[in-house]
C-alpha cells in the first residue's frame, strides 16, 4: 500500500527472523533462544552459518543457514532484508572485539534501518521485542517510498531507470 511518501510492507504473524551472533556472544544467543524456543518455533528462522549450525543443534528447530558472517553471510541477510525476505533481526554483535568484517556488520545494521525492520542487538532488547504482542500478529511495517530516489534525475536529464549500463569492455 502506498501512502504518499510512505508505503507499508506486511509482516505476517509467522515472521522471518534472522539470527546472528559473534563468537563471544554465541553462548548468550543460544541461552536466549533456548528460553524462547516455544516462540521461535512459530516463526521461520534464518541465520549466518555458524550461528545457524549451533542453533539448529541446540533448539532442534529448522534454521535456514546462510554463509558464515565474515564470508558473506551478513551481506546475504542484508540483501534478503532489502528484498523483503527477512523481516526481523536478532543480532548479538560483540562490542568489545574488533572484527575483520566490520564493514559488513555496519552495512547490515544500516539496511535494517533503511527497511525499518525490528532489530535487537542486546539480550534485554531481544527479551522486550520477543515479548511484544506484535510478534504473533500481522503488522504493517512503514517504509519510505523509495520510488522517488530510484527515479531521481541524474545530471538534470537522465533518471536511474533509463540510465544505460556501461558496455562491457
Ligand atoms: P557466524 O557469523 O554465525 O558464521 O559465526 C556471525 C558473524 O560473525 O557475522
Amino acid at each position: 500500500m502506498s501512502t504518499g511518501t510512505q508505503k507499508t510492507i506486511a509482516m505476517r504473524s509467522a515472521k522471518k527472523i534472522a539470527l546472528v551472533a559473534h563468537d563471544h556472544k554465541k553462548a548468550d544467543l543460544v541461552e536466549w533462544a533456548r528460553f524462547n524456543r516455544g516462540t521461535l518455533a512459530r516463526h521461520r528462522l534464518f541465520a549466518t552459518g555458524t550461528t545457524g549450525r549451533i542453533l539448529e543443534a541446540e533448539l532442534g528447530l529448522p534454521v535456514q543457514r546462510l554463509l558464515s558472517g565474515p564470508l558473506g553471510g551478513d551481506q546475504q541477510i542484508g540483501s534478503m532484508i532489502a528484498k523483503g525476505e527477512i523481516d526481523f533481526l536478532i543480532f548479538f554483535w560483540d562490542p568489545l572485539a574488533p572484527l575483520p568484517h566490520d564493514p559488513d556488520i555496519k552495512a547490515l545494521l544500516r539496511l535494517a534501518v533503511v527497511w525499518n525492520i525490528p532489530v535487537a542487538c542486546s539480550w534485554a532488547t531481544a527479551d522486550f521485542v520477543i515479548s511484544s504482542s506484535l510478534m504473533n500478529a500481522d503488522y504493517q511495517r512503514i517504509v519510505p517510498d523509495y520510488e522517488g530516489y530510484v527515479t531521481r534525475t541524474i545530471d538534470g536529464s537522465e533518471t536511474l531507470a533509463t540510465t544505460k549500463p556501461l558496455a562491457n569492455s
